[in-house]
């Protein structure tokens, strides 16, 4: 039995599929029109246990671990979601799983637990004031760490805490913040040292403060129903109780997590791709030119094939790598390889179902028009395909 098949993984699915089927397909187009998805439906997601999955119940999470995760993202994808909608109703997978380690929890997609005893007095404290409530859909929580002079490289981050009694106050900008308009807290990567020291520590911060402002939403290529912001931090007052673990922890802590974040981007990329690949076959069988159907054709037929057999392959290399770390190895370069892999497979599928739409494809009318934009981001969120090739170079010892 393959190890995402199990019957309580198979119900799993079922659950996910139930909920797409009746709290998403009839509102998603609404939701991307409107920018951003309902507060409401974090609520939903959360009764089913569906927000909590790959979280431990010790935090009010509903248990599993990234395989449990990664077959909820990729059924809200296959069932008729969208990569958009996972970024916009699990942005709670960035933003509380630093949280969760530090107060010494473990987390589905966590690389470690505590670090190396690093608690700060606020660990168990930001378990009930944030983790929880995102955990029962009440609260939303995003995660802050790219900035307007790069994301690429962490180390540069140039928005500074300076220790000042028992605050921090920041000061810096934040861009592309999934969620930054919706969320009512941020775990923001800050520098307690000058700027672009690599000095990191992340912090918790609530919307609302004096000094944060939340700036324009900004407008997107794809992922319409995930609201996307810039962040602007004036002298803001954080009490030191809402940092993470011990101060100049923040590096490493981003860095253990970007595993799971990678590992869901991979699998929106491969769930993406397999949702094209079904709509372009169904398009195929029912699309007549020339007195026959599309997919009586044998280029058309082999074409299918083709997209079919690499989001395949991009799904069982994601699932492999995911188990891996679900165990704890140490795969950082599996993990960059399982991106790429599943990214440069979607970027040909959406591309190739769309061309086998003609001219449907191109419109908003099509499902697979939407697939085709929001894929585009997913060799960029997350670390780039460039950044990823980096870490696989540096894998095979370059
Ligand atoms: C819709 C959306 C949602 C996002 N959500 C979030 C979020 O929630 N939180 C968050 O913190 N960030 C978020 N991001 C930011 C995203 O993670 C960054 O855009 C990404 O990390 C790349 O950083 P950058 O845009 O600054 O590009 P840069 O770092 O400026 O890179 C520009 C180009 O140069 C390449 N490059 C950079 N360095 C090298 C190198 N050494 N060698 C070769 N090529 C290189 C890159 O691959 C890229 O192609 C989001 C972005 C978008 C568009």
């Amino acid at each position: 039995m393959s190890i995402v098949d199990t019957p309580e993984r198979r119900q799993l699915r079922e659950l996910t599929r139930a909920f797409v089927t009746r709290e998403v397909v009839p509102h998603l187009d609404d939701w991307e029109r409107a920018g951003e998805v309902p507060r409401a439906l974090h609520a939903t997601a959360a009764k089913l246990g569906l927000l909590g999955i790959g979280f431990p119940e010790s935090v009010g999470g509903s248990g599993g671990d990234l395989l449990d995760s990664i077959i909820v993202t990729e059924e809200l994808i296959r069932s008729g979601g969208s990569s958009g909608l996972v970024a916009a109703l699990f942005t709670h997978g960035i933003a509380l799983p630093h949280m969760v380690a530090a107060a010494g929890a473990h987390t589905g997609g966590s690389l470690g637990g505590r670090l190396g005893g690093a608690t700060s007095p606020g660990d168990d404290g930001l378990i009930e004031r944030y983790v929880r409530p995102t955990l029962a859909g009440t609260m939303i929580g995003a995660l802050a760490i790219t900035e307007p002079d790069g994301g690429s490289d962490v180390a540069g981050i140039r928005t500074t805490a300076r220790r000042d009694g028992d605050h921090y106050v920041v000061n810096g900008s934040k861009t592309y913040i999934t969620s930054g308009h919706r969320a009512d807290f941020v775990t923001t990567a800050v520098c307690t040292d000058f700027p672009g020291s690599g000095e990191l520590t992340l912090l918790v911060i609530d919307k609302g403060l004096p000094g944060f402002t939340v700036g324009r939403r900004l407008e997107k290529l794809g992922w319409h129903c995930s609201d996307t912001a810039e962040l602007s931090f004036v002298d803001v007052r954080v009490p030191v109780t809402n940092r993470i673990g011990a101060e100049n922890t923040g590096f490493l802590a981003i860095m253990q997590h970007f595993a799971a974040e990678r590992l869901s981007l991979a699998t929106q990329a491969y769930a993406t791709a397999q949702r094209c690949v079904e709509l372009a076959v169904r398009w195929c069988r029912d699309r007549e030119t020339f007195g026959r159907p599309l997919a009586s054709r044998q280029l058309i037929r082999h074409r299918l094939a083709e997209m079919h057999t690499r989001a395949e392959a991009a799904r069982s290399y994601v699932h492999e790598v995911a188990d891996r770390v679900a165990v704890g190895e140490p795969v950082v370069t599996e993990v960059a390889m399982a991106k790429n892999v599943a990214v440069a497979a979607c970027d040909h599928v959406v591309d190739q179902a769309l061309q086998l739409h003609g001219g449907f494809g191109y419109l908003r009318d099509a499902e697979v028009e939407r697939h085709y934009r929001d894929a585009r981001i997913l060799g960029i969120g997350g670390g780039t395909t460039e950044i990823m090739n980096e870490i696989i170079a540096k894998g095979i010892g370059l």
